[in-house]
């Protein structure tokens, strides 16, 4: 047994299904996973969710400091015991979906700091996590996540693809993703049901169409997606009060074809029809 099982046994702790508890104890995969997060002696690292401290000792001996954010605080003796030692970690109980993330990292790292972030996360927070990750303006250079296979495929896809949704549109526009390592059910303690992937999210220095509103990019493309199967013409109408004339204009404007749909539509589309909604009418 490793020091971090042996901290989960004598804590008495218990997997807890409902905060997507599925922990990592295989040394090899642990390794690959922080070596493939491509953290260095220079980088701070958020880590959200370190469970049993497995991947967080490995970040720490990599990294200039950890910061790892857990929410279940039956797990703090289990990670203050298994990382005791490791002078370059700082454990936060707390709630990823709702800590304040730009002012722990201020305090861990220092004001704007630039920092990545690593998790494996509970599936049940990776969109509302990676949404606030990737929108708040966070001074975050790379996040290195598993996730359900099926969102690496979302996190990836191209327009026209089955998987291509609002969430890759927001990744698209802020960042440029890939899959890592493929990493089977079996590994995770205890199993889950479902594959997952470890994605890289690079993020971008700038956003593919710089001079667009990021927010109402964003806005047109959730109205794209709210009726998937329905035109573009028929989706800006309702979503910003549009007569079918001004909605024809807009999209013709950006040049997009009027009966396209969201699904085909690629960010730079999405930008052109915001910045077209935004001379046409003023939002
Ligand atoms: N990193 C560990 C590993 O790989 O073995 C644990 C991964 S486990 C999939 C997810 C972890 O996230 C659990 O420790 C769980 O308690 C924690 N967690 C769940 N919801 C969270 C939240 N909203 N904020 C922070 N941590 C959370």
């Amino acid at each position: 047994m490793g020091r971090h099982e042996e901290a989960v046994a004598k804590h008495g702790f218990r997997f807890k299904h409902s905060l997507g508890q599925n922990f990592i104890f295989d040394e090899a995969l642990l390794d690959r996973l922080a070596e493939a997060a491509g953290v260095t002696a220079q980088d701070d690292v958020l880590e959200i969710g370190p469970g049993s401290g497995t991947l967080t000792a490995r970040l720490a001996a990599r990294a200039h400091r950890v910061l790892a954010l857990e929410l279940d605080r039956s797990l703090i003796p289990v990670l203050q015991d298994a990382l005791a030692g490791r002078g370059n970690v700082t454990l936060v109980q707390g709630d990823a979906t709702r800590a304040d993330l730009c002012g722990l990292a201020a305090q861990a790292f220092g004001e704007g700091r630039p920092f990545l972030v690593v998790a494996n996360l509970p599936y049940y927070v990776t969109t509302p996590v990676l949404t606030r990750l990737l929108t708040e303006g966070l001074p975050v250079a790379r996040i290195a996540v598993m996730v359900q296979r099926e969102v690496g495929e979302k996190l990836m896809a191209q327009p026209g693809d089955a998987a291509y949704c609002l969430l890759s549109v927001l990744c698209a526009w802020h960042a440029k993703a890939r899959e890592a390592l493929a990493v089977p059910a079996a590994y995770f303690i205890p199993q889950p049901k479902v594959d997952s992937s470890f994605m890289v999210l690079d993020m971008r220095e700038r956003p593919p169409v710089p001079e667009a509103d990021a927010g109402l990019t964003m806005r047109v493309a959730r109205a794209a997606f709210a009726m998937r199967r329905k035109t573009m013409l028929n989706n800006l109408q309702p979503a910003f009060g549009l007569t079918r004339e001004q909605a024809q204009a807009c999209l013709e404007a950006a040049g997009i074809e009027p009966a396209a749909r969201g699904e085909t539509l690629s960010v730079q589309a999405f930008a052109a029809i915001a910045q077209a909604l935004a001379q046409i009418k003023k939002i």
